[in-house]
């Protein structure tokens, strides 16, 4: 029998199998095939990582800004030059279009160490004489040893995300990868020893959430938790977190509005709202999965968007003109099919999809799903109200302003909304009342690092990105001197 890849730890510069010896399986999810071990790391591998990181942050805080900028961009560097082989494996292990994980997540993860090496080198520090006699100045330091949490959807791109600011501030740290999708992160430790990254400044752990997770959650000297996943975790965090007063930022769930006026560029919004519903397999936590749309365009929104979802092709994730893989799991395909058969009881109508794709025989046992299109009228059922996280959505017809922004913020989430309208003070005034972290108007998830990222009510807490990051994986003093 063939023998599987071992997806190990890497812990003070060295891949080690973990203490337990214990592993999971790691399924291909286009094939529904084992294809890899990943290792089953407990409380000893995470002690192990804690002792590494700690021996190795005071060498790494003490060195310059410029040292530490090196470091990232030649991790950057040697991701660029291993694009193609990080993102076949990205898309292998986690399902998704291998043109996407190429475009978007392998692009985004060189990006994310390149911009935070840049964000370093050029923060400054304010200073206030607001008193003749007196020079406030601020001061930051590093936090210390660092854990950082990241989930399946977009695995490498949300990690790095984490690290590269986590380390550019001189904290070191110990990374947790989801045990869905860990091969990436498992070959980043590759390139962070091309790299000559100092041993023991990143450590990356396999495992479980309730074993791993748990275990630097709960880690009494980790002053730091950076976690992105769903509410229900975020929630077990923030509850074994707060009786030690540790610093916390939670990025999580969304159920986010698209908002499509009767004015709106029904081309432009038409081509945008398929990748905003469907793009990433609708595992993206930013996908605008609640679709309002005014009634006087409603029918030919509607029919000019079903035809445009029939010409997805869904399937082979090698296929660079995919643009729908498999879903990550046969676990969360069972959860999204369990929001497909409720649609009949909630009284919506499935207007396109809910079933499996033809597909050839290799990937019978894999874990497709045609893209969904549910009509709705009843902001108040399941459907509408609660997280999916797959290529499904609601579409409702509204008839004015108000009752749209009231939809809309009528909800547990408030992580992001697009608003497609040419009426400039519409789109002005109906982003500020809407209840979430980011609004984008006639566009979606352009994202540039250096604004603030994060959500409001259930999609968390804390704001990452550009200076924010900065300030979340910093400790920020006020010196003030008599003259
Ligand atoms: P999840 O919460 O199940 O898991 C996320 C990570 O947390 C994994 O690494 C998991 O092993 C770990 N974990 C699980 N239980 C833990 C525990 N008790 N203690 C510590 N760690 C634990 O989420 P998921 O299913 O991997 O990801 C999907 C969710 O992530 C969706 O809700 C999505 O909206 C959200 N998400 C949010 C953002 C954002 O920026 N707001 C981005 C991507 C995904």
């Amino acid at each position: 029998m063939l023998k599987l890849i071992k997806v190990i730890n890497f812990i003070n510069g060295e891949y080690l199998e973990p203490i337990n010896k214990n592993y999971i399986d790691n399924y291909n999810p286009a094939s529904g095939e084992v294809y890899s071990k990943i290792a089953n790391s407990d409380k000893n591998d995470v002690d192990l990582a804690y002792i590494s990181a700690k021996n190795a942050l005071p060498e790494w805080s003490n060195k310059t800004i410029q040292e530490r900028a090196e470091y990232l961009y030649k991790i950057a560097d040697i991701l660029e030059s291993r694009i193609d082989e990080f993102a076949e494996a990205e898309s292998y292990d986690q399902g998704k279009p291998i043109s996407l994980a190429k475009s978007m997540d392998i692009t985004r993860s060189i990006h994310n160490f390149r911009f935070f090496a840049g964000a370093i080198l050029h923060h400054e520090e304010t200073s206030s004489n607001f008193n003749k006699n007196f020079l406030n100045y601020t001061s930051r330091k590093p936090l210390g040893v660092v854990g950082l949490i990241s989930p399946w959807n977009l695995p490498l791109y949300l990690l790095t995300w984490k690290i590269a600011p986590a380390i550019a501030c001189g904290n070191t740290v110990i990374c947790k990868p989801s045990e869905f999708t860990s091969m990436t992160a498992f070959m980043l430790g590759d390139v962070l020893i091309k790299a000559n990254l100092p041993k023991g400044v990143c450590n990356i752990i396999m495992g479980t959430g309730s074993n791993v997770g748990n275990e630097i959650v709960s880690h009494p000297k980790i002053p730091a938790i950076s976690f992105t996943g769903g509410t229900k975790t975020g929630q077990t965090i923030a509850s074994i977190t707060a009786p030690h007063f540790k610093k916390l930022s939670l990025e999580l769930g969304g159920k986010n509005p698209n908002i499509i006026f009767n004015d709106a560029n029904l081309d432009d919004c038409i081509n945008t709202t398929i990748r905003s519903s469907f793009l990433n397999q609708g595992e993206i936590c930013l996908c605008g999965s609640r679709i309002f749309v005014q009634e006087n365009i409603y029918d030919e929104f509607l029919e000019r968007f079903i035809k445009a979802t029939e010409n997805l092709i869904v399937g082979d994730p090698k296929n660079v003109d995919t643009n729908i893989g498999a879903i990550v799991s046969e676990q969360h395909l069972n959860k999204i099919k369990s929001y497909i058969d409720i649609a009949e009881k909630e009284k919506c109508e499935i207007l396109y999809g809910g079933d499996k794709p033809n597909l050839n025989k290799q990937f019978e046992k894999g874990y497709f799903i045609k893209p969904t299109i549910i009509k709705s009228n009843n902001n108040k059922c399941r459907l509408m109200q609660e997280e999916i996280f797959g290529p499904v959505v609601t579409i409702t017809k509204f008839k004015e302003e108000n009752d749209v922004i009231e939809m809309a913020n009528d909800i547990d989430y408030g992580l992001s909304a697009t608003i497609w309208t040419e009426n400039l003070s519409r789109a002005h005034r109906i982003s500020e009342l809407l209840d979430c972290g980011t609004v984008w108007v006639n566009n979606w998830m352009t994202r540039d690092l250096k604004v603030p990222f994060g959500g409001t009510k259930n999609s968390g807490i804390g704001r990452e990105g550009g200076k924010h990051s900065i300030d979340f994986y910093t400790e920020i003093k006020n010196i003030c001197i008599k003259y």
